[in-house]
């Protein structure tokens, strides 16, 4: 069993990492500080844990990863996120991200496609006390049962907007999606002003592994 210990190495390590993160431009300090308090190397499996705190995203098992530090940095920025934001992520992963979500005070709600991931990611939250609300399950289409949101967070790479995941958010909500071809997408921000008007803002440059599922990439 991995141990949880965080020792002034680690610290220090996380220190540079946010010192990293705000030279490429992450400004928000709840960001950078929910950062600097989380051990990522928790997250990681034991043969790659040396490699936490740098700014790279690495394998999590099942073909998946780790997103990398400045592209959870750039993601958590734009959801602008409040204390009791009822918040879904799709793609739990390792759960980094979305403990991240629940150290800024929302209310997460977080769905993931591979089983084994899923497991092993309740077993392990669970254990470090965070409270999350964990689903397994194909998040390509939401999950309607617990809509709406006030934010929505997809982790993985999208050919398109799915229709439902704007159905899901309040009004006033924001739609977080990184879309584009299997390589390489544009992140989106999207704001829903009422049902018809959508405020889209977009910002290049991002790599995720493929969203999955009905409305993903089959
Ligand atoms: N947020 C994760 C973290 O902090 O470790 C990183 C996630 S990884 C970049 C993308 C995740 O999305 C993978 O775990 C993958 O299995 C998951 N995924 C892909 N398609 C999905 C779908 N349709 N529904 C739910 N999860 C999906």
């Amino acid at each position: 069993m991995l141990k949880l210990e965080d020792t002034y190495l680690h610290k220090g390590k996380r220190k540079a990492l946010v010192a990293l993160l705000r030279e490429k431009g992450i400004k928000s300090e709840s960001v950078l500080d929910a950062i600097n308090n989380l051990p990522r190397h928790f997250f990681f499996d034991s043969a790659l844990v040396s490699h936490a705190y740098e700014d790279k995203a690495f394998p999590i098992g099942e073909g998946q990863t780790i997103s990398q530090p400045y592209t959870v940095a750039f993601q958590t920025e734009l959801l602008d996120i409040k204390p009791g934001n009822k918040v879904l992520e799709i793609g739990t992963g390792s759960g980094y991200q979305g403990t991240i979500l629940h150290l800024l005070g929302a209310e997460v709600y977080s769905i993931e496609y591979q089983k084994k991931l899923y497991e092993g990611t309740k077993r392990f939250l669970t254990r470090l006390g965070i409270e999350m609300n964990l689903f397994y399950g194909d998040g390509s289409e939401g999950l309607a049962a617990h809509a709406p949101y006030d934010k929505i967070l997809v982790t993985a790479g999208a050919p398109v907007v799915p229709n439902s995941l704007l159905k899901q958010l309040k009004i006033g909500g924001t739609l977080v999606i990184p879309v584009g071809d299997r390589k390489t997408q544009a992140m989106l921000r999207l704001t829903k002003k009422s049902q018809k008007q959508i405020i889209r803002e977009e910002f290049d440059g991002f790599a995720f592994v493929p969203l999955l599922g009905k409305d993903g990439w089959r």
